[in-house]
């Protein structure tokens, strides 16, 4: 992040910036663990290392590809077993030079039969929070989720789950170069920041994601079954409306 939005940042009242742990796992080599018996170890270790070169191999593809490769690589992604279960793959939709970038958690089962991200009951309660500031999908506004594929009766994605599909929605957000994430819920939030943190103690604070200043908010569906935090999730989206302006003014 620049000095010069870092200062404007800090003029608002909007720091600390919290920045997001380095990811430990990237790069690093395979730790090689000692077996009494050596030539199992040796064949565990080349398969180790077998692994990490077609993951960091698949990602090296993934960052480098466009829209029609990302979208059609995401439509035929086998790389977790949520694949078995889904009907299409939800990508994301809105505006591909997004100021704003939304991030949900992954599709649910209308989602999962249109191809189109929060169009479900929390969809219709997502536009109305984008409408109290302005804002409208697919108009400077991008959508999509941590996963791209629905996870069976809409339980959370898993970690492993989340990882395979990591990939594609960084790829997605350089594609877009948001000037704003907004982390929809706990699952977006603590993937995307790596912390387990409650989203009680993540809210109301400017976060940084690959230095594009994050804001967490409360996931819409978690919205419509507990009313009393719709004030709490207004405050956010007006923290996110004002960082916003003062951005755009840099
Ligand atoms: N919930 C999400 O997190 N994403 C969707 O696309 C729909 C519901």
């Amino acid at each position: 992040m620049s000095r010069r939005r870092k200062e404007t940042l800090h003029e608002l009242g909007l720091t600390p910036i919290w920045h997001r742990r380095a990811d430990s796992a990237l790069g690093e080599s395979v730790p090689l663990i000692l077996a009494s018996d050596q030539s199992v170890s040796k064949v565990n270790a080349a398969k180790a290392v077998s692994n990490d070169r077609e993951t960091n191999d698949r990602e090296a593809q993934i960052s480098r590809m466009d829209w029609a490769q990302l979208k059609a690589t995401v439509a035929g992604c086998i790389a977790c077993p949520l694949c078995e279960s889904r009907t299409q793959t939800v990508f994301g939709v809105g505006d591909e030079q997004a100021n704003w970038l939304f991030i949900g958690e992954g599709p649910g089962a209308r989602e999962d039969k249109t191809g189109e991200p929060f169009v479900g009951q929390a969809g219709k309660l997502l536009d109305n929070m984008l409408r109290s500031i302005q804002l409208r999908r697919g108009e400077g506004v991008y959508i999509t989720n941590i996963v791209k594929c629905r996870p069976p009766n809409n339980r959370a994605p898993q970690p492993d789950e989340a990882e395979q599909c990591r990939p594609y929605l960084e790829r997605q957000i350089v594609l877009i170069k948001p000037k704003l994430i907004v982390a929809l819920g706990k699952v977006a939030a603590q993937n995307l920041l790596h912390s387990n943190e409650n989203i009680g103690n993540l809210r109301g604070m400017l976060h940084s994601y690959a230095d594009i200043p994050l804001i967490v908010t409360y996931h819409p569906a978690y919205l419509l079954r507990s009313l009393s935090d719709k004030a709490k999730a207004w405050e956010d989206l007006c923290f996110a409306k004002a960082t916003m302006q003062s951005l755009l003014a840099q």
